[in-house]
């Protein structure tokens, strides 16, 4: 069978996202189409869904505009798997507030049990990469990219905290929903993909466990180590991997 994946295309880092999607499919044997999305009739038509990273006002403003919202909202709820990476984890939530403004006024979905922290780790100039692991999804050892990321505060009772680092919690898992802080798509690792593409597989039926599913993932070096990279380097290393596509707005 084949599966329907759609990247939510308002804003953000949404060719990134299709790139790693489709590579994610192929290492796990699955067949799909992988394509952007914007319009309720397309949502609608989805197994799975990526709300990529950007900035979370502009994507919930646009999302809400079109009626997207509404309809993401909806498959949600009915049980449809989601992966919210930064601005999308951000959307996702039930609650935001940003670290230095506090509370903002912005359309949220409300769906997943947590309070968010937007800009948690600093402004652009503190983006930075570090070593971090989800032992939980059999992830042990990914390369995580934050930039303006946001850390997870409150857990509701259904929330798993799948990944820390410097005691803040980066990554979640909520039934049907993936968030997590960080950006795997802006490395060449699709772990994290390969981790989401298997929750559609479980979903329609055409389950294999996890194991299986990320036999090809590397064995941890070490853990819990400190950001490896400093913003200068980031900046370099983000530029070439973002160059010629849709740039992540500066905040
Ligand atoms: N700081 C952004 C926001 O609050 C998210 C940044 C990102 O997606 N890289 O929306």
């Amino acid at each position: 069978m084949s599966v329907n994946i759609g990247v939510l295309a308002m804003q953000g880092d949404v060719h990134e996202n299709i790139v790693a999607t489709r590579a994610a499919l192929a290492r796990a044997g699955m067949k799909g189409i992988v394509k952007q999305v914007k319009t309720p009739s397309e949502i609608s038509k989805l197994d799975g869904l990526i709300i990529p990273g950007g900035e979370s006002t502009m994507i919930g403003q646009m999302s809400l505009v079109n009626g997207a919202i509404k309809t993401i909202k909806d498959k949600i709820q009915k049980g449809m798997p989601v992966f919210g990476i930064c601005a999308g984890l951000i959307l996702l939530s039930k609650n935001a507030k940003d670290r230095v403004v506090g509370k903002m006024n912005q359309p949220l979905l409300e769906l997943l049990d947590v309070r968010v922290e937007r800009n948690s780790f600093g402004r652009q100039r503190d983006s930075f990469e570090a070593e971090i692991s989800a032992q939980q999804l059999g992830i042990v050892s990914s390369r995580g990219v934050f930039i303006r990321a946001p850390s997870i505060e409150g857990l509701g009772k259904n929330v798993q905290a799948v990944s820390k680092f410097n005691e803040k919690i980066i990554a979640v898992k909520q039934g049907n929903i993936l968030g997590v802080a960080f950006h795997p798509e802006l490395t060449n690792d699709p772990s994290w993909h390969k981790y989401f593409v298997s929750m559609i597989k479980s979903k329609t039926g055409n389950n294999s466990s996890r194991q299986q599913n990320n036999k090809n993932i590397r064995k941890p070096q070490s853990k819990n180590q400190k950001p490896k990279f400093n913003t200068a380097k980031l900046n370099i290393a983000s530029k070439n991997q973002i160059k010629n596509s849709t740039k992540l707005p500066q905040q």
